[in-house]
């Protein structure tokens, strides 16, 4: 049997909508669907305000230029996250100031940022890890005191919640992501999500080029102009039709993924504790992603290539940021410890909507015998494959 790491899900619906997108005779950017998907965000999650990006990264860019960042800034970022979370603010001259994750899962420890906060600090990006929240109560209660802004880099956190409230509307600013390894789709896309009204009309010149054109498609101005920065932010109708397919079927896409996660869990319970994901009491679990904590790097190669063999795609995430090779001559040499066993210890196993019964049954028997929780081979019914232990 040979299970990937990631199927992206299908609904069937998509190219529907792109041809209906084509037959509008709108496919640039902020036509028809695009509005659909705003109208679903800020009906479903009461998000004060959403613009369709091309990407996560889009979206923590504009965070960037929206928050005014400038050389000298510093911004506090969790070093065990994907590049985009720091680089969107290196572009802007700011200075990264990496942060460790906690002792229990990879989101940041809020504690150990309160050192590392100084008159230069600008602003804070808060990584929901996996979908699962950071604590930010305790985050935006930091932020406050010292007058910081506050971005949600939830790109991996779509219909989660802290305390029952949406991912993404905490914060000053929400980025999400729809990039193909996410659980919503359109191959390449994202969202900004504006939750402070002083940024709103300003976010939408960003998106569309600097320029004031928003405005003027909905007949408030006779003509637009250029007003400020900004780039080509916004999605095409196109990127737009697709992710509206897969918006429709959010709750049977995410209950899917969760009950392959809960399997996963229960099945794997009599690992010990230390090796099975945490999820605090104050977030929800999206199914994102489901990884182990092995005990050293070397468990976690062999337990990788022991699945390989057996064809199961498993894979560990983040390089560090501050140990990657374009930041470490920059980083000031504090010891990230929690983010270095993550960085080698972390090890994810395929979760997606269109995983079979069979699959689960498999990976799961495979990661019990290496752990030797079950003693005999498995064998496979359905092609009958023999797979060797060794020792
Ligand atoms: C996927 C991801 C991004 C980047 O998203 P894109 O849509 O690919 O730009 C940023 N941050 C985190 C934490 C991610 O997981």
């Amino acid at each position: 049997m040979e299970i990937g790491f990631n199927k992206p899900y299908q609904t069937g619906k998509e190219t529907y909508y792109i041809s209906d997108a084509i037959k509008r005779q709108h496919i640039s950017g902020n036509g028809y669907y695009t509005g659909l998907c705003h109208r679903f965000f800020e009906h479903r999650y009461g998000y004060l305000k959403v613009l369709l990006t091309n990407s996560c990264t889009d979206a923590l860019e504009m965070a960037a230029i929206l928050l005014n960042i400038q050389p000298g800034d510093e911004i506090i970022v969790p070093s065990y996250t994907f590049t985009s979370s720091a680089n969107a603010f290196i572009l802007r001259g700011a200075k990264i100031v990496f942060t460790d994750s906690g002792d229990s899962n990879p989101n940041m420890n809020i504690e150990l940022i309160k050192p590392l906060v100084n008159s230069r600090t600008k602003a804070i990006v808060a990584v929901h890890y996996g979908g699962v929240a950071c604590d930010m109560d305790e985050l935006m209660a930091l932020a406050k005191k010292h007058n910081i802004f506050v971005i949600e880099d939830a790109a991996q956190a779509i219909d989660a919640c802290y305390k029952g409230r949406p991912l993404g509307s905490i914060g000053h600013l929400g980025c999400i992501s729809f990039h193909e390894s996410k659980n919503i789709t359109c191959g390449e896309g994202g969202l900004l999500i504006v939750n402070d009204e002083r940024f709103i009309r300003r976010s939408e010149i960003i998106w569309e080029k600097g320029t004031n054109r928003a405005a003027f498609s909905r007949g408030e101005v006779s003509k637009y102009e250029w007003k400020d920065l900004g780039s080509s932010f916004l999605t095409s109708e196109l990127n737009a039709a697709f992710l509206f397919a897969q918006l429709e079927d959010m709750d049977i896409i995410q209950s899917k993924r969760r009950a392959t996660w809960n399997e996963y869990y229960d099945k794997l319970r009599e690992l010990d504790g230390d090796y099975l994901p945490v999820i605090p009491w104050y977030s929800s679990n999206n199914g994102h992603s489901f990884y182990l904590v092995c005990k050293s790097a070397k468990e976690k190669k062999q337990l990788q290539s022991y699945l390989s063999e057996n064809g199961i795609q498993a894979i560990g995430h983040y390089v560090p940021l501050h140990r990657s090779s374009y930041f470490k001559k920059l980083h000031d040499g504090r010891l990230l410890h929690n983010t270095y066993k993550f960085g080698t210890c972390l090890i994810r196993l395929p979760i997606f909507y269109s995983i079979t019964p069979e699959e689960k049954e498999y990976i799961i028997e495979h990661v019990k015998c290496f752990f030797h929780l079950v003693r005999k081979p498995v064998t496979h019914s359905r092609d009958s494959m023999l797979v060797v232990v060794r020792a």
